[in-house]
């Protein structure tokens, strides 16, 4: 894609502030598209809006700010897009690729599931050939699934390198749809990246296994693949990898404490794109970064040195 300017996105969950983690990812996703004079976008991700807020979504924003990662525009937060992803799911119905489950939570997760034995769980088809008094029978509303074909699907990730897999082998038909009748991640991010023109997806490693999810929806609905970069996960010096639960390395403690730049100079020199741990601002930092820079695998760091 070297002639065309780089789309990027921020795809936040309005759920919490954000923490080290969040923010490294945030951060090389901000600095792959700006060395390249690209355009960032930004998309809350509140499809559970149990857990979301708005007042979350106007401090991710400020947060973004205070950090220096600039966007050129924001799209509507995904809570309010369900129109829209109907559209998409009325063009799996007509593909003839969407079923209804009935399955309950302990019939996917119980003793008797099939599990890979890394303990992710392969649905193994269970409702894909009921017959129609098989599903008149049940008194309760269905989730939908897509049936994914038996094929590998290749990821060269900017970090991880080659990437595979079976999604009939190693995850099995996708929930498209909840039995609420909220729509999953997968859907819903593939349509908003398609919709807005996104070329390259930055994210936490632990989403490494949704790039061939959402490249086969992809396929169905007639959107390019982006590129991929997987950037790794920030690890406590123990080990733990840092998560909002790490409630003093959040940006509502660090703000408080530490410089923008001393904080982004402290994650570019643990991910290996500066030579030593000085104050930088992410503008100065997209004037040196390149992704061979990056380190690959986890990254240690002891945010309680920051302060
Ligand atoms: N909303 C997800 C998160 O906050 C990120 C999803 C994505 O980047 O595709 O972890």
């Amino acid at each position: 894609m070297a002639d065309v300017t780089p789309v990027g996105r921020f795809a936040p969950t309005p759920s919490g502030r954000m923490h080290l983690g969040n923010v490294f990812a945030a951060l090389i996703a901000w600095l792959s598209v700006r060395s390249r004079g690209g355009e960032m976008v930004l998309r809350m991700e509140d499809l559970d809006t149990q857990r979301t807020s708005t007042e979350f979504a106007e401090v991710l924003r400020q947060d973004l700010q205070w950090l220096g990662l600039s966007y050129d525009r924001e799209t509507p937060p995904q809570s309010q897009r369900s129109g829209v992803y109907d559209q998409y799911f009325d063009r799996l119905q007509d593909m003839g690729l969407l079923y209804p489950c009935y399955c309950t939570r302990s019939q996917l997760h119980g003793v008797n599931a099939p599990h890979l034995s890394d303990g992710t769980y392969v649905y193994p088809g269970t409702c894909r050939n009921l017959t129609e008094a098989q599903r008149a029978a049940f008194d309760r509303k269905p989730a939908w699934r897509v049936i994914v074909p038996d094929k590998v699907w290749e990821v060269e990730d900017r970090v991880h390198g080659h990437y595979t897999l079976n999604l009939a082998m190693e995850c099995g038909d996708m929930v498209v749809r909840r039995a609420d009748g909220v729509y999953v991640y997968q859907l819903a991010v593939t349509v908003d990246d398609g919709e807005a023109g996104v070329t390259e997806v930055v994210r936490g490693m632990d989403l490494l296994s949704s790039a061939p999810r959402q490249m086969y929806l992809q396929d169905l609905f007639g959107f390019p693949h982006p590129d991929y970069g997987h950037v790794p996960m920030l690890l406590a010096p123990d080990g733990r990898r840092l998560s909002k639960r790490d409630r003093d390395l959040d940006l509502g403690e660090l703000r408080k404490r530490v410089t923008a730049e001393r904080l982004i100079g402290t994650l570019a020199y643990a991910g290996g794109i500066i030579d030593q741990n000085v104050p930088i601002s992410a503008r100065e930092l997209a004037k040196e970064f390149t992704w061979d820079k990056l380190r690959g695998d986890s990254i240690y760091l002891d945010g309680k040195s920051l302060y």
